[in-house]
């Protein structure tokens, strides 16, 4: 149930929006926390700070043809939202995937408004992307579909504007090519135009790390505040990419136990623990399928379908590949199998359905705007860093992420505290998130 000041931004989202389902669960999952807010702060209603903020600031859609190796011309759609700048330039990532279209954008920018305010950086929020799907793709496919994209994006971003970095699909490959493109098209080395840069042409150490290491920082800081640690606990991370990697990483490193991981096609359980080494072999060298990992470890076991990796019990579920992975039946069998922590890694995993069975249950939820922003909150070192033609040490920008994240749990924290709900990341979460950008919007004037 919606604030009756809320409920009409919403059925507004419905009208204006129609057909965009991830970007109506988004904006309903921020409006449903921000009720206490309304009931304090009429002046926020006044200027329609609600209505405003749920309407991106300006939607790029474009055309992206390329060429095949088949010297067939291919077309596909290209985005980027820039959703709100308030707090400084948009700043979001890009997925190339073929599920992405303008709702799944929207979902993702309107998100990242929060989460980028949630670390106290100087960062606005926005998203992009393309259906574009990189799956057996060559590097020179690759690399002319990431040239055309940039050939159009290149009008629309900038180290003031708008500075776009990785996602699904999106690594060091892809913005290889894209910042070529770009460097190609203006005739500047501007770095800070985009993020998840290369550490030889202006990326920053720990930005390929951050999200999973700031995802096990964030989640250390719940055990602690409970008196707990990841030391001999069983850990369930879903996804075998970026996210998903250096999660294990960080879990291995402060002595839990990951016993479980997935890519799409299926999930691997390994009870002496995943070997991190031959994971990263088949998904960072050779671009496999997860299902290899069986033909090169004794013990473990592969499952492809029938069930799904929330069936294995764990103690910490950690869910980091994608949207809506994480349904009610999962979140039933996690609890019935004594789970008491779930992280969200990836953006929106957890669906509604299961959410509010698990808001039931004894489980710690800890939302993704908060859990994963060491990601872009590294970002947003590396911009400083390139802002001053400076490059820290990895120790350095390590220390600096743990900071950040042990900074935005304190404020969901405190946020959950004010407001009369102890221990409900998600309220402060997303009422932390909302009102650094809302007094911004105000101080702003009508814009
Ligand atoms: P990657 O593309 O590197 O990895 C995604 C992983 O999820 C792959 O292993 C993929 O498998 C798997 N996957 C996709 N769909 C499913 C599914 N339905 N079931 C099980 N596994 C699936 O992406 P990232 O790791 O970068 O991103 C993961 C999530 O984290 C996304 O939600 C992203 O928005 C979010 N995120 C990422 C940040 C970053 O810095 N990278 C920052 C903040 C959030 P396959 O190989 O088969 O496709």
């Amino acid at each position: 149930m919606l604030h009756e000041k809320l409920q009409p931004v919403f059925d507004d989202v419905l009208h204006r929006n129609p057909g965009e389902s991830e970007f109506h669960q988004a904006t309903y999952e921020v409006l449903e926390s921000l009720g206490p807010v309304v009931a304090k702060r009429p002046d926020y209603v006044d200027a329609q700070i609600l209505s405003r903020i749920v309407e991106p600031e300006r939607q790029i859609i474009f055309r992206v043809p390329w060429v095949d190796d088949s010297s067939r011309v291919q077309i596909n759609r290209g985005f980027r939202v820039q959703f709100n700048s308030a707090l400084g330039p948009f700043k979001g990532g890009v997925r190339f995937h073929p599920s992405v279209y303008l709702g799944i954008v929207k979902f993702l920018g309107f998100e990242q408004i929060f989460k980028n305010s949630l670390t106290g950086l100087p960062i606005g929020g926005g998203k992009g992307g393309s259906d574009f799907d990189p799956k057996g793709r060559s590097d020179g496919e690759i690399m002319r579909f990431c040239q055309s994209f940039m050939t159009e994006l290149s009008r629309h971003i900038g180290q003031y504007t708008d500075v776009p970095a990785g996602d699904v699909g999106v690594g060091g490959r892809e913005l290889g090519y894209m910042f070529g493109q770009w460097k190609r098209l203006t005739n500047n080395y501007e770095s800070g135009v985009l993020t998840g840069k290369g550490l030889t042409w202006g990326g920053s150490q720990v930005r390929k790390e951050a999200t999973g290491y700031g995802t096990v920082y964030f989640l250390d800081e719940v055990l602690k505040a409970r008196g707990e640690s990841f030391e001999g606990k069983k850990v369930v991370v879903s996804g075998s990419g970026n996210v998903a990697i250096y999660a294990i990483e960080k879990v291995n490193q402060l002595g839990g136990t990951v016993i479980a991981a997935s890519d799409s096609a299926g999930y691997v359980v390994d009870e002496d623990g995943i070997d991190l080494e031959l994971l990263k072999d088949i998904k960072e060298v050779r671009r496999s399928r997860i299902s290899e990992y069986v033909d090169r470890r004794a013990g473990a076991s592969y499952a492809s379908n029938g069930t799904t990796i929330w069936s294995v019990p764990c103690d910490i579920a950690v869910p980091c590949a994608t949207q809506n992975e994480l349904g009610e039946d999962d979140a039933v069998t996690l609890i019935r199998n004594g789970c008491t922590l779930i992280g969200e890694g990836a953006n929106m995993p957890v669906t509604q359905a299961a959410l509010r069975v698990l808001a039931e249950s004894e489980i710690t939820f800890a939302p993704g705007k908060a859990v994963n922003a060491g990601g872009v909150a590294t970002s947003a070192l590396e911009m400083q860093q390139n802002a001053s033609r400076d490059s820290w040490t990895f120790e350095h920008t390590d220390a600096r992420l743990n900071e950040i994240m042990r900074g935005i749990h304190s404020r969901c924290a405190e946020t959950a505290e004010e407001y009369g709900r102890p221990g409900d990341y998600v309220t402060g979460a997303n009422i932390a998130g909302f009102n650094r950008v809302a007094d911004a919007m105000l101080a702003l004037g009508v814009i």
